[in-house]
């Protein structure tokens, strides 16, 4: 991808940034598109935000080897735009061949535009730290660091946010041994804080809000 001319980012790009971590890992974490730092480098998240990332990480405990971090698109945004819809689209087959070839058990979606590529009818204010379901695997969003460095308040809802990742991989391990298969699963229900919203109501939600 590093050579891609699907987009006008193309021009624009330093490096492509095509992700790094583990092809095994349970877990991708999907941020927006690179920055400045990271078209420099060709790597994700090696700027402030990924030192804040790095830390979320660690309170688990876990590294950056145990995880793999890409993003939505894989060239820079000039002037750290978010990315254009058709930027998106372009992009939409690598992301879709690294779900594929790492086949993850839950995506972390990092901020507004990572968690609409997944729920596009989602608010990150009221979506992040909530374990949905999404096609068999499990979906978990959190706000974006960026915006926890630019908010004390949303840099603590990331800090706790983050603590609920352990749960949501074992969610997806229910997942896996059918136990949910798109139903609200009674004990689930009953962990109120951690619930598991599944992708039937993520419909139902989009349904409900084409109703209004
Ligand atoms: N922000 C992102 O969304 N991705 C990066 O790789 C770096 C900063």
């Amino acid at each position: 991808m590093r050579s891609c001319t699907s987009c006008d980012l193309h021009s624009t790009r330093t490096n492509g940034v095509p992700g790094r971590g583990s092809s095994k890992a349970e877990i991708l974490i999907i941020g927006e598109g690179p920055g400045f730092n990271e078209d420099q480098q060709g790597l994700p998240f090696v700027g402030r935000s990924g030192k804040l990332l790095d830390e979320l990480l660690a309170a688990i405990p876990l590294t950056r080897e145990d995880v793999f971090i890409t993003n939505v698109v894989k060239c820079r945004p000039p002037d750290n735009r978010d990315p254009l819809p058709d930027e998106v689209a372009a992009c939409r087959p690598y992301l879709e061949r690294q779900m594929e070839l790492i086949d993850p058990k839950v995506v972390v979606t990092l901020g507004r535009v990572s968690m609409l590529r997944f729920n596009p009818k989602g608010k990150i204010s009221e979506d992040h730290g909530k374990i949905l379901e999404w096609e068999g695997r499990i979906l978990f969003p959190l706000y974006h660091p960026a915006a926890g460095l630019r908010n004390p308040s949303i840099k603590r809802e990331l800090q706790q946010d983050v603590l609920k990742l352990p749960e949501a991989l074992r969610q997806s391990n229910r997942i896996s041994s059918g136990k949910i298969n798109g139903e609200i699963d009674a004990d689930i229900i009953t962990q109120a804080p951690n619930a598991l919203v599944t992708h039937e109501d993520l419909k139902l939600n989009e349904d409900q809000e084409e109703l209004k």
